[in-house]
């Protein structure tokens, strides 16, 4: 390896690039070299997120996942070089009329993939959360092992321990040009130097498009999407272990944050890459959902509010795999909302399949899905 020249060079150094890095390095690989824009980790999605750990979902294929980045985060590996929080406090999927009759399929698929699943009536659901009396749901879905881990505790973990197994990882570094050469060699253009690289990894999260357009990659349909979350005072009727509660039927989930709560309208706006700006209307959806659906909430005050972009493939499952055009290049992006769960599993699906390229590009999660 010169100075200059990488194995593996993956761009981005949120959960999707160090936890590839990761198990690229846990398995062996060596000549690692993770490229960051920012001068820290975790300042776009994978720092911005609700941190919540949800198992229950509708497509097998991301289940499997979520159920294995759960299994990871819930008995970290002995050596992992940082104490992480993971607090186990369950959650509650709330549903309404055809989306509870949906909800109750997800639990089943996920009971028979071995989750720990229950569905109980919506007087339990209330009597186990106060906050939930006089809220508008017919039934939930409690999940016992789903929680809420420390998001910047975990990113550090996964990078500190790639770096332990000779990782490196360089901040303030952009990618601003792309140029395939050829058999696997290709030339990454940095704010602070050029780079070569066999294989380059995009984990670039909402600007894993602009970077496959450098490298004349699969346009896949990715769009990151804006989303906004909201913070509390702490108030003395919050349970610190309530679940997280996430009414999928009317769009918003709570759960509890330093003594207040953490809430979210799931709003969902398409934008360009970059820093999001706050929208004060998404303020006021906010607070018509809680009117219309959550009514113990009426009351809250909102202290604090940022958002953050979560990357959205057009059949919503992730893209992860070789790129049927250019060569040595590889996706792990389009995590949507499942980035954090999925940190482990994602990454591990991501170093299996580089470290053993037999793929047919017809894998669940292949980006040769999009290409006619
Ligand atoms: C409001 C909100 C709530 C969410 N809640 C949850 C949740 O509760 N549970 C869950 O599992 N998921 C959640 N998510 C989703 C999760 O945050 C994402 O799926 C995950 O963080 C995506 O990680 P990533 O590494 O793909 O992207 P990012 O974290 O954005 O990382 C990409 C990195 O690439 C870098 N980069 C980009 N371009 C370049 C370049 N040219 N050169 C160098 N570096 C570059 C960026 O600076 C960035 O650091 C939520 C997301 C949002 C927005």
């Amino acid at each position: 390896m010169s100075l200059n020249s990488f194995e593996y060079v993956i761009i981005g150094a949120g959960f999707a690039g160090a936890a590839t890095a990761y198990h690229l390095a846990r398995s062996g690989a060596r000549e690692i070299l993770i490229l960051e824009q920012e001068e820290v980790p975790g300042v776009h999605s994978s720092g911005r997120n609700a941190a919540m750990v949800r198992q229950v979902v509708s497509d097998p294929a991301l289940a499997a996942l979520t159920r294995e980045g759960a299994a990871f985060l819930r008995s970290l590996p002995a050596d992992w070089p940082v104490p992480v929080s993971f607090e186990q406090n369950g959650s509650l999927l709330l549903g309404s009329g055809e989306g509870w009759k949906k909800l109750v399929q997800d639990a089943e698929l996920a009971g028979q993939m071995g989750m720990a699943v229950e569905c109980w009536s919506r007087e339990r659901a209330s009597d186990f959360v106060p906050a939930l009396k006089g809220a508008d749901f017919e039934g939930a879905v409690w999940c016992a092992t789903d929680g809420v881990v420390d998001i910047n505790a975990l990113l550090t973990g996964y990078l500190k321990a790639a770096q332990s197994l000779g990782a490196q990882v360089r901040y303030g570094c952009a990618v601003r040009g792309i140029d395939v050469r050829g058999d696997r060699a290709i030339w990454v253009v940095t704010s602070a130097g050029v780079i070569n690289a066999e294989t380059l990894v995009n984990a670039a999260g909402p600007w894993a498009g602009t970077i496959a357009k450098l490298a004349g990659a699969v346009q896949a349909p990715l769009r990151p999407c804006r989303r906004h979350l909201f913070v509390t005072a702490p108030m003395s009727w919050v349970g610190r272990k309530w679940p997280f509660v996430w009414d999928v039927a009317h769009e918003f989930y709570f759960r509890p944050e330093s003594g207040g709560l953490l809430l979210c309208p799931c709003d969902q706006e398409e934008m360009a890459p970059g820093d999001p700006p706050t929208d004060e209307s998404i303020t006021e959806l906010l607070y018509d959902k809680i009117q219309r659906y959550l009514p113990a909430l009426s009351d809250v005050a909102i202290k604090n509010s940022w958002a953050g972009f979560r990357t959205l493939s057009a059949d919503g499952r992730f893209v992860i795999g070789w790129d049927p055009k250019v060569k040595g290049f590889f996706w792990v992006a389009g995590l949507g909302g499942h980035g954090v769960t999925t940190s482990s599993s994602a990454g591990a699906l991501a170093a299996k399949l580089i470290l053993e390229p037999v793929g047919t590009g017809e894998e669940e999660f292949s980006p040769g899905r999009f290409v006619k």
